[in-house]
């Protein structure tokens, strides 16, 4: 974060998560009037594959279709057609990388509710499950001091009273944006591991990450906590990229 951005956010004003225009101090929601909107839009958003909204809609990539019996999501991830950029892309954009508190906040929010949902609509009782998370790279956290998909993580768990976990550890050296489907699985594998110490308390996990792409991730994760004495492991994610997996 530039040190000009950084004062502001911190003694001028609170300014919206999106677009940096100010916002009053006791406001609930983190959004401007016009992003506010954009917002409201982005929940009416339907599905590009089924035509659903994101509470019917239930395309999964075939490796979380496989792997997982209840996957929990909150918004589809919309990729840039035009110039324009859109809302998905820039709230995971500040989740990764701005380290907001504001903005991780309230994505925490927005997927703890989700979880909740898709709980009730499973028949799963949350309240039996620790929560942890994907790690980021070590390149990236020291980068940008932070681990989006912890921080949400931490604050789901705080928010719902469950027990924060520190699972699993991420060795590798490739980002998975840049590589294709095959690729991602193989270096999904290859860069997690158990924490070194991490001893295993839970039998149920909810595993957080920022977006779901191909699913890899989060399978080679859970395969880690299965392996590890878990009975049950469900992702949760902000947002489901629908447009670069092929479903089934
Ligand atoms: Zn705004
Ligand atoms: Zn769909």
């Amino acid at each position: 974060m530039k040190l000009l951005d950084f004062i502001r956010r911190m003694f001028v004003t609170r300014i919206c998560i999106l677009c940096d225009e100010a916002i009053d101090r006791d406001q609930k929601s983190p959004f401007c009037e016009d992003c506010v909107e954009e917002w409201d839009n982005l929940l009416e958003t339907r599905c590009n594959r089924c035509g659903e909204d994101r509470h019917t809609c239930n395309c999964l990539p075939h490796l979380v279709r496989k792997n997982f019996k209840v996957c929990c999501w909150s918004v589809f991830y919309t990729p840039n057609h035009s110039e324009e950029i859109s809302l998905t892309h820039l709230l995971v954009y500040r989740l990764k990388y701005s380290k907001y508190r504001d903005c991780i906040n309230f994505c925490a929010e927005v997927m703890k509710n989700s979880l909740i949902e898709c709980c009730k609509k499973h028949g799963v009782n949350y309240k039996e499950y620790a929560i942890t998370y994907s790690p980021r790279r070590l390149h990236n956290r020291l980068r940008y001091e932070f681990d989006q998909s912890k921080e949400l993580a931490k604050r789901i768990a705080f928010l719902l009273g469950l027990d924060f976990v520190e699972a699993l550890d991420n060795i590798g050296h490739s980002e998975q944006k840049k590589l294709s489907a095959i690729e991602r699985r193989r270096n999904a594998q290859e860069s997690y591991k158990l924490k070194k110490g991490f001893v295993n308390n839970h039998k149920k996990y909810f595993i957080v990450d920022d977006i779901m792409t191909s699913g890899a991730t989060l399978v080679y994760c859970s395969r880690l906590l299965y392996g590890a004495g878990a009975t049950d492991v469900i992702p949760v994610t902000y947002a489901k990229d629908n447009y670069k997996y092929k479903g089934d």
